[in-house]
């Protein structure tokens, strides 16, 4: 069959394809990472496409407490957290296009199907389905991520889910049929398994790792590559077994044990020969860009080397998955790195903090308190819901009394408004329309719905993605900390914003909006004067913080929580 004509200018793209077998939660998409680091390392620019096989059109409307938080991009786009690890592992900007969903595909194959694209035609999973996610993949990977403008030469595709999924069953005939669209020497297939210990001498098995090779198999596509996840090195007899029952060599058996930091994963991927057998598979010459690499490794013994610790207290709602909160994590890395710091960790229920809970739980009260106090710094991470917003409240008075560092994001920003408002501008019940069940019913709101904003539908409606914020005061850290630029573009994701009827009161007493959107009117980034750190910001900064280029108002807080402020 000739190949299909592509009506946008063809390059030889190179793909990766990474799929996963047994479980889910395997790090398959720290893995595909890693893998672009690899190919980056060898000059290639990498970009990278995930597939959720789930029906909703994107992330946006499911609960980060199920699924993991909701990434934001540039375009507004909100996407699976993978989008995140890829921009921060890849340094790339990517758009909603790069995380594909059935939601998507399915609605753009009924949009042409009404407007009489397939005219006699008996609409079908095989060939309209398949052929949508195949010509979406191809269109997408070409375009430019990594700010140069300049088209990648390599895509590297995640496949959520695990084989032999009903759902994700049309993405992997598509894959299957990919390879012959785009030439089986272009591409590479990746599948990442579950290699578990068991009895009492801790014997690796490979039993689940066959079956999942062979549903694999089964289904048309033969990997070139086997990433094992296991707790420590697989052994040379287990990768010689997985081999013989796999159809791959035993080098192409990779270990994926765990490593004392993520950071490590592409150094152990590559001593590992990952590098040379994806360049072997796709028909790239591994050329020497090994500085890239060494950069990398000096990273990775860095944050090992970390000794001295700096207590970050996050106060959220904390259920257990604290991938409900990844980015932020990572942009805390991101600067105690910068700031030569370990970075702790506590985390504080804010319900624990309400005074209201002395009655019901005083021990949990107690405790929550007393981690709070001994940390260096406190952070009020984005959120939505009345729940355990009192709690959060005192969290933000308590820094600002006590002279603690604080950086409040999205509705940390808020919150902090509102302890304000109550504490120091004495409007009694200050609070958010947002956190009571009859806006009309407060008298004091501190915190108003934006009225551009949807009421009727809550799917990709907020105000999203990317937005300029010009600083309107110039002497302020925050400004400092964006290394005095003029204005910064950082991206949003919310409904309420500050009662502009409020601001000039607020500003009177002290609590600045350094930072403001072009009306003037909307308040972007806040700083308490005469405060050692107390900064907020309506945007998430979180979203943009890379290893090695940290996010500054996170830096802020960690120079601040260390004491090396200025
Ligand atoms: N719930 C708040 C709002 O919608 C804050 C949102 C957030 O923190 N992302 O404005």
């Amino acid at each position: 069959m000739p190949r299909k004509i592509a009506p946008y200018p063809v390059v030889i793209m190179k793909y990766v394809i990474v799929t996963g077998g047994v479980l889910s939660g395997l790090g398959k998409g720290i893995t595909a990472s890693s893998i672009g680091v690899l190919m980056k390392s060898v000059g290639m620019k990498v970009t990278s496409i995930k597939i959720d096989p789930y029906l909703n059109s994107d992330a946006g409307t499911m609960s980060p407490f199920e699924h993991g938080e909701v990434f934001v991009l540039d375009d507004g786009g909100e996407a699976d957290l993978d989008l995140g690890n890829y921009e921060r592992f890849l340094d790339v900007s990517l758009t909603r296009d790069h995380n594909l969903t059935t939601g998507k595909v399915y609605s753009a194959v009924i949009e042409r199907e009404r407007r009489g694209d397939y005219l006699g035609k008996t609409v079908q999973v095989i060939p309209h389905i398949t052929d949508e996610i195949q010509d979406w993949i191809e269109r997408v990977s070409i375009i430019p991520t990594n700010g140069s403008g300049d088209p990648p030469d390599a895509c590297v595709i995640e496949l959520g889910g695990t084989v032999g999924d009903i759902e994700s069953s049309p993405f992997v005939e598509a894959l299957r049929q990919f390879q012959f669209r785009v030439g089986r020497e272009n591409v590479c297939f990746v599948h990442v398994s579950l290699v578990p210990v068991m009895g009492p001498v801790g014997e690796q098995k490979t039993k689940p790792t066959q079956h999942t090779v062979k549903e694999l198999r089964g289904l048309g596509i033969t990997p070139d590559l086997i990433v094992c996840r296991s707790k420590d090195p697989l052994h040379d007899e287990v990768k010689e077994k997985l081999a013989a029952f796999c159809h791959v060599e035993p080098r192409a058996v990779i270990s994926a044990h765990d490593v004392s930091n993520l950071y490590q994963i592409p150094i152990s991927f590559e001593r590992q020969g990952v590098r040379s057998m994806i360049a072997e598979c796709i028909g790239v010459e591994e050329s020497d860009h090994d500085e890239y690499l060494e950069e990398w490794r000096e990273m990775a013994d860095r944050v090992d080397g970390l000794e001295e610790e700096v207590k970050i207290a996050m106060v959220g709602k904390y259920t257990g998955l604290s991938d409900s909160y990844l980015s932020v994590i990572k942009a805390l890395q991101h600067s105690a790195i910068e700031v030569d710091r370990k970075l702790v960790i506590d985390w504080i229920e804010s319900t624990d903090l309400d005074s209201s809970m002395l009655e019901s739980d005083e021990d949990s009260y107690n405790a929550a308190w007393e981690k709070l106090k001994l940390a260096d710094g406190i952070l009020v991470p984005g959120g939505f819901g009345n729940r355990g917003v009192e709690g959060k409240v005192e969290a933000a008075r308590y820094a600002r009394e006590n002279n603690v560092p604080y950086l409040g994001i999205c509705l940390g920003l808020q919150i902090a408004t509102i302890e304000f408002c109550r504490n120091v501008l004495n409007l009694e019940g200050a609070n958010s329309e947002e956190f009571v069940e009859d806006p009309g019913d407060l008298e004091h709101p501190a915190v108003v719905f934006m009225p551009e904003i949807s009421k009727t539908h809550m799917g990709g409606t907020m105000r999203l993605g990317a937005k300029i914020t010009p600083f309107v005061v110039d002497d302020c850290k925050i400004k400092r900390l964006y290394g005095g630029l003029d204005a910064v573009s950082e991206r949003h994701r919310h409904r309420y914003e500050v009662n502009p009827d409020l601001i000039d009161r607020i500003e009177e007493a002290g609590l600045m909006y350094v930072g403001k959107d072009d009306t003037g009117q909307r308040c972007e980034i806040m700083e308490l004067m005469d405060h050692p750190y107390f900064v907020g910001t309506q945007y998430h900064p979180e979203f943009k913080s890379r290893p090695g280029r940290p996010s500054p108002p996170f830096l802020g807080l960690l120079r601040a929580a260390s004491g090396l402020f200025e």
